[in-house]
């Protein structure tokens, strides 16, 4: 008999029906024994009773929490009083026929029937297996399938096409640290893990591809600090012949179909979202990243934003240099070479940010295609132009065959998620997070490899005392 679900229990009253799963509680009453049968799509009642084939009615009575078993039973309707309206199934029960344990389970290292914030972080991680076995975790899940399934759908109608771009790509200095991949075959080469696909999705540009977009991870060897992690995901998106405001529109409605769709009881705060530039936003509220929320002990508050017109450039104190706000290849406002040199602080970009709630949630820019001005950011940021022409040399040979004029953005699917679910960190929208200090507690990663696979990778490691 086919397997079905728990929730497809419904349509089959009074039909036999194989169920799988895992027991999610045991009770006894007398010699009637009563377990909740948990799987993807909800909860059964299973009873055994003492009518049983002995065999089976003795293997019931070892059934414990999170055993997962195999039942074929018959689809009752529950006696009148014993309907429990809290489950979608609530007004059946399944009768046992038979019975079958797949497999048994130790008890668990912690309780799964609670939100799961009262225990500790490093347990949680550590058996993840389990933690996502939690309502909260799978709804998060679920949820942000849904959320991704939505904004696939939203851009294909309209013409863009999901491209995926490499993980082994090359380093190049784009702001953050590069994770780094040793090449076997080229001794002392390495690639690099990407920051983001934003060179690649630039090149689909100049290929012509026109609307792109990628559900893509974001690979930066950062430093731990606040609610941050070593690999993210953005819907990264990249348009040609696109002028800034389109891109904010395109965002925005995407942004508020997705609340009115999955989360109708968000209210947002104003609708067109609230627009100011980067001047306006350190004045007011000295901060890039303003929380604009009406109410903020209000959970269901939304405020997005669009922060625009950031600095090209911002001062480093401590390597006493010029870095770029967003990235190097993000247009300024002004075409004057000698301007861009000479008073880097004062130069613009066409660069924007989507904000909520005190949260970035989305940088973007439109982009140089001028090589020229491409050659002053780089010399601002202080590389040499025969450095840059060379570390950069698959850049500038592409931006020589006809470039249209492009921008993107790339919203972080994390973030939005766990504001939006109301979570306090973006650990708990993702499947398998790693700690602050980039530590993934269930496989024990990063660890130690074998000294035939470093000599493989020509390397030789020092270690530390
Ligand atoms: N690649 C940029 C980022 O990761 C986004 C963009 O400019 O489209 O922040």
């Amino acid at each position: 008999m086919k397997r079905i679900f728990n929730k497809e229990t419904i349509q089959c009253v009074d039909k036999e029906v194989n169920l799988c799963g895992w027991v999610d509680t045991v009770r006894a009453h007398g010699k009637i024994i009563f377990i909740d049968l948990r799987d993807k799509s909800g909860i059964n009642q299973v009873v055994f009773t003492p009518k049983l084939k002995s065999e089976l009615y003795e293997l019931a009575q070892k059934l414990r929490p999170e055993w997962v078993v195999s039942i074929v039973g018959k689809v009752n309707k529950r006696p009148e009083g014993m309907i429990n309206d809290k489950i979608e199934t609530g007004e059946i029960e399944i009768q046992v026929m038979d019975l079958e344990v797949l497999s048994e389970a130790k008890t668990l290292p912690f309780d799964i029937d609670t939100d799961g914030f009262n225990i500790s972080e490093e347990k949680r991680l550590k058996h993840r297996y389990l933690d996502l076995r939690r309502p909260r975790l799978k709804r998060n899940l679920e949820m942000r399938h849904k959320v991704i399934q939505y904004m696939r759908g939203f851009l294909t109608e309209r013409d863009f096409t999901e491209i995926e771009t490499p993980i082994l790509t090359k380093s190049t200095p784009e702001g953050a640290r590069d994770f780094l991949v040793p090449s076997r075959i080229g001794p002392g080469k390495f690639y690099a893990l990407p920051q983001s696909a934003q060179q690649y999705k630039q090149f689909l540009m100049i290929a012509g591809i026109e609307r792109y977009f990628q559900v893509s991870r974001c690979l930066r060897d950062e430093d731990p600090r606040g609610d941050r992690q070593a690999e993210h995901t953005q819907l990264d998106i990249e348009m040609s012949f696109v002028s800034q405001e389109e891109i904010l529109e395109l965002i925005e409605e995407l942004y508020t179909k997705l609340v009115k769709e999955f989360f109708p009881e968000k209210k947002i705060t104003k609708t067109p979202f609230i627009r100011m530039t980067y001047k306006e936003a350190m004045e007011k509220y000295n901060s890039d990243k303003p929380d604009l929320r009406k109410d903020k002990n209000d959970p269901n508050e939304l405020a997005f934003a669009f922060i625009t017109d950031f600095p090209m450039f911002e001062w480093h104190e401590k390597d006493k240099k010029w870095g770029a706000q967003h990235h190097p290849f993000t247009m300024p406002q002004t075409d004057d070479i000698e301007e861009i040199k000479k008073n880097p602080k004062n130069i613009l970009a066409h660069q924007y940010d989507f904000v909520l709630n005190g949260y970035e949630i989305a940088g973007g820019s439109l982009r140089t295609i001028n090589l020229e001005i491409m050659d002053a950011v780089f010399e601002v940021l202080g590389h040499k132009k025969d450095e840059i022409r060379k570390q950069f040399a698959h850049y500038f040979e592409a931006f020589g065959y006809g470039v249209p004029p492009h921008g993107g953005i790339a919203p972080g699917i994390d973030r939005f998620l766990a504001v939006a679910l109301n979570e306090p960190n973006i650990r708990e929208v993702m499947a398998f997070p790693k700690t602050g200090d980039n530590r993934d507690l269930m496989m024990d990663a990063p660890s130690e490899v074998t000294d035939a696979q470093l000599k493989e990778l020509h390397i030789r490691t020092v270690k530390k005392i």
